[in-house]
This record gives C-alpha cells, structure tokens and sequence, in this order.
C-alpha cells in the first residue's frame, strides 16, 4: 500500500512525560505506517526549552504563521518543584501562554462523545464547543483596599492632558475596589476567530455577556461582533446555513443546560474559565477534550486539553504498567492532519483523518478502552486496557 503523501509540513510540537510517551506510540503505531509524515520538528520538551532558553517555543510559533497548522504535545509549566527536578535556569513561562501571544488566538475546547461516555446532562447530545476571550478583563485588573472614607474615581488622562473621570463610589467606610480593561482590538481579534471557528466547523456561534448591566464594557464586546460580524461574516454565514446568536449571560446559562448542544459559546474571560470546567466535568472526562487554538489571521494549534499526566509517568518510570488515555491527543493529531489536508487541497489525508477518529471512536464503543474510561462508562464489563494496549487496539481498527 503507498503511504498518503503530504505537500507542506505540519509544525510538531513535542512535550513532555507521559504525553511524550503517548506521542511517539501514536506516531508509531497509527501515522507513521499510513502517511509519508511531513512534519517540521520542535522539542518543547521542558530539558529542551531549557537548553534554548525558551527560544524552541518562539520557534515552534513563529514556524506555525509560516506553515499555518501546527499539532503539540502537553507541556509542563514550571513552578518550584520543577526548578529543582530539572535544574532549570529559569522558571520558563508556560509555552501555551507564549504560543497564543505570537498567534494572538483564541482557544476552542470541545469534548470527544462517544456512546458509552453519557455527559451528566442529558439533553447533551452533541459537543459543546467553549472559546475563551484570553486577555484582560479581571485577570489583568488592578484592586485596592479602602480603609475608610473617601472619593474613588476613575481617570483617564489622554495624551494631550486632558482629564475625564466617572465616580465609582463615595465610601463612608471601608472596602474595596477593583479597575479592569480590555482593548478593541484584542475584542476584534477574538470574534473574528470565533466567527472563523464557527464557519470551519458549520457551527452555530452564541456569544452572551451582561451588557444590560455593563452599559459601556460589555456593550462595547456585544457592539463589536456585531459591526463585525454584519461586515464580514453575515453572507458567509448564510451561505453555511449556521447563525450567529447574542444573548444575556444568564439567558445563555439557562439555555446551554437544556440545549442538545453542537454549537460554539464563546466567553469573555471569566466566563469562560469557569464555564469551561463545568462543560468539560459535565461531558465526562478531561481526557476526552480536545482544544484548538485559533488566530484571526487562520492559524491553527491543535492540542489536548488535558496536562503531561505526571502521576502516571512516575509509574512508568518505575516499570509499572499504566492506562493513560490518548484519546485527546489522537484527536490534536487528526484535527491537524484535517486542517492540513483541507488547505491543501489533499483528500486523502483528509480522509485519513475522519478513519482513524472512527477507528478510535469505534474502539471504545466496542468496550474496549483506558481505565479512567472503564470507570466512568455505561458499558458493561469493559476491557480494561494499557496506554499501549489502546493504541493497538485503534491500530487493528483503523
Ligand atoms: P493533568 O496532566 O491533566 O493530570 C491530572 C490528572 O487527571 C491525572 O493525574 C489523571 O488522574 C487525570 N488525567 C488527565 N489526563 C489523563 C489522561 N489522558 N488519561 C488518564 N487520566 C488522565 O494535570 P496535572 O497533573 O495538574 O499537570 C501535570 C503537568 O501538566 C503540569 O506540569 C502542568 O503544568 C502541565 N499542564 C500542561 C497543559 C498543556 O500543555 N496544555 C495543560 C495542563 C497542565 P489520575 O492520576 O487520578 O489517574
Ligand atoms: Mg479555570
């Protein structure tokens, strides 16, 4: 049998511990026999980013505008602890922080459903999609503690000089403020990703914020994917036959918990980080969820969503078996190989790409699966298998 054959490069992102482990099983034993893989390579193992002072991850995003489709491994953050396991020269920033800030994406989480795996909801039939506004907003504000009476203002100084101020409160007595922002521009960035996604995937967008309340910050997100969206996507979006819907957030709430999902919400920041953890826990498994970053420009980063599941690379390391899911991280693969097939125009790696989601899908559905599955399933006696067993299991499939 010919292996498919690639035109352009996928930039890979390599990671770090039990992912890392995963990665190259998967490479092994379900691309490599299949596709002349054409990849562009980069070590974002920790050891690595380490040696390049954090150059490698610069890298990796820079040659991922080039070649505009990238596919990474999960990477470790480091904090103290990892300081002093890796004899780091510094404690490196987290490399997804800095790929979005080159790409100046969005990123796009959704849950892999399979039968078997019955998301806590029951209406949930379909995945729910969740983008998260990545800047500003509470995350970037600035707080204070009042200790008593007094004036606060907000004031703007323009370039000129001149003053505008807004009273926020006149305290009588102690307690607190917080100053927060955001850009039109990072706002603009945002929808048009969302828009993007929403027309890529033939999904209907819901955008939600409390700008009844919030006359001038929340309206100016809602104002903004509505000049854009009219200017630039309406047509589009009648064309896919999808539609882009703005709500209240409390409305949005109410009617995400009773829908059958198969649509995008995207989020403001805060919204998104707790909404996103009550859609993934809901859904079933963390192991199960993919993530996407998009970028306005249509550059593509695709990942799991889950960490390097440390815990179970120290028992690898002690020679014990483990039964780590790679579900998520097959899934960054083909979502790549879709991506890169469709800009190019290759069918057959297209293709590829939905066979081996059904071979995948089709191996847990026949009970077959990783244990952190097996404990949450509806079906009966599941096989319980080993990371590499699954592996193999999906390569008989596929
Ligand atoms: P984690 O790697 O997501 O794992 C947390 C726990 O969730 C695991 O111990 C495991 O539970 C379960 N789990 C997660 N993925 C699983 C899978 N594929 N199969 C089976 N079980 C899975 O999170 P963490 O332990 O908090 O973080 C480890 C490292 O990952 C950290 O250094 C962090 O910086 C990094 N991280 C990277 C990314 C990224 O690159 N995108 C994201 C998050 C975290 P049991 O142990 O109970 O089996
Ligand atoms: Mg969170």
């Amino acid at each position: 049998m010919d292996k498919i054959k690639m035109t352009t490069p996928l930039v890979e992102m390599d990671g770090d511990e039990m992912t890392r482990i995963l990665w190259k099983m998967i490479k092994d034993e379900l691309l490599l026999p299949y596709i002349d893989l054409k990849t562009e390579y980069y070590d974002l193992g920790l050891e690595h980013r380490n040696e390049t002072n954090d150059q490698v991850t610069v890298d990796s995003a820079l040659a991922t505008k080039k070649y505009k489709v990238a596919v990474k491994c999960a990477t470790i953050t480091p904090n103290a602890a990892r300081m002093d396991e890796y004899d780091l020269k510094e404690m490196w920033k987290s490399p997804n922080g800095t790929i979005r800030a080159i790409l100046d994406g969005t990123v796009f989480r959704a849950p892999i459903v399979v039968k078997g795996i019955e998301p806590c909801v029951k209406y949930w039939k379909k995945p729910i999609t969740i983008a998260r506004h990545a800047y500003g907003d509470v995350y970037k504000g600035s707080e204070m503690k009042i200790p008593g009476a007094g004036k606060v203002e907000l004031v703007y100084t323009a370039e000129d000089g001149t003053q505008t101020k807004e009273l926020v409160h006149e305290f009588d007595g102690p307690g607190i403020v917080q100053g927060m922002h955001n850009l039109n521009k990072s706002i603009a960035s945002f929808a048009r990703s969302c828009f993007s996604y929403a027309l890529d995937t033939k999904q209907d967008l819901w955008f939600a914020t409390k700008d009844t309340i919030s006359k001038k910050y929340d309206h100016t997100f809602k104002d903004i994917f509505q000049e854009i969206y009219d200017a630039e996507f309406d047509e589009k979006f009648k064309e896919a036959g999808i539609e882009y819907f703005y709500t209240l957030i409390d409305d949005a709430v109410a009617r995400v918990m009773k829908s059958g999902g198969g649509y995008i919400w995207a989020c403001k920041n805060y919204d998104g980080d707790v909404m996103s953890d009550m859609v993934s826990s809901a859904f079933g498994s963390l192991a199960m969820m993919t993530s996407v970053l998009v970028s306005p420009e249509g550059y593509y980063e695709y990942e799991a969503a889950h960490g390097t599941v440390q815990r179970h690379y120290y028992k690898h390391l002690n020679g014990e078996e483990t039964s780590t899911n790679s579900v998520a991280t097959i899934f960054a693969w083909t979502g790549a190989l879709r991506k890169r097939g469709e800009l190019d125009g290759n069918q057959e790696l297209m293709d590829f790409a939905g066979r081996l989601e059904k071979a995948t899908i089709d191996t847990i559905e026949a009970g077959e699966m990783t244990k952190d599955l097996a404990l949450i399933t509806t079906i009966e006696n599941p096989t319980v298998l080993n990371s590499e067993a699954f592996i193999r299991a999906v390569a008989k499939r596929l």
